[in-house]
């Protein structure tokens, strides 16, 4: 069975469109066997993806730090719960288990997860796909960013297309099971050098 990470708020965001998306996720995760691995809420986009998979008696796997564990927080139905010391250990623990990423709408800890996922393909210390679910055009304004990032000399051009642009779910899971991982020649990332 394959193993995704899924980062996405911890808030639902003001438009239900969000939470349904991400209930649209887990129903194909478990259609397709495909086991989850999160930051292990019950709340906001991470309760929603979370419930849709645990209602078809698909496998999720939670990785919270201790800091995190209060009662309103930590999903208690989960397949495994994995705890750990801090949120760096998490990150750590949740890159171990997984063959790749996606990203759902959310907040800093949710870009903080996707970045620090492309940082360590961009170093070549994993090959394994990332990639974001651009519901709503939600991601837009970060792509844009990222282009700005290029044409100013700050990210390659194959560094960015490492990340994976899903208009929908299939297309999204089809691009991930196709990735090949750019050749990293050495650990010092720079433009133009
Ligand atoms: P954010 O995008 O800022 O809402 O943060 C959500 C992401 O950060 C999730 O993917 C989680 O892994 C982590 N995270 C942030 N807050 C929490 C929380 N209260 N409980 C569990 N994980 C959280």
């Amino acid at each position: 069975m394959k193993k995704i990470a899924v980062f996405c708020g911890a808030s639902s965001g003001f438009n239900d469109m969000y939470r349904k998306k991400a209930a649209e996720l887990g129903a194909f995760f478990v259609e397709n066997q495909i086991a989850m691995v999160y930051g292990g809420g019950k709340i906001g986009m991470m309760g929603a993806i979370a419930d849709a998979m645990l209602a078809k008696k698909g496998e999720v796997i939670g990785v919270i730090p201790h800091l995190l564990r209060h009662e309103e927080v930590e999903h208690t139905e989960v397949s495994e719960m994995v705890f750990s010391k801090t949120m760096s250990e998490r990150k750590v623990s949740i890159s171990k288990m997984v063959d790749g990423y996606i990203a759902l709408a959310g907040g800093f800890g949710t870009l903080d997860e996707i970045f620090e996922a492309l940082t360590l393909g961009q170093l070549g210390i994993e090959s394994k796909p990332v990639g974001i679910l651009n519901t709503n055009g939600f991601f837009d304004p970060m792509l844009q960013q990222l282009d700005k990032m290029v044409q100013e000399g700050f990210l390659k051009p194959e560094n960015k297309s490492m990340l994976l642009v899903g208009k929908s779910i299939p297309e999204l899971i089809n691009e991930m099971y196709a990735y090949k991982a750019p050749k990293v020649t050495k650990l010092v990332n720079t433009v133009g050098s």
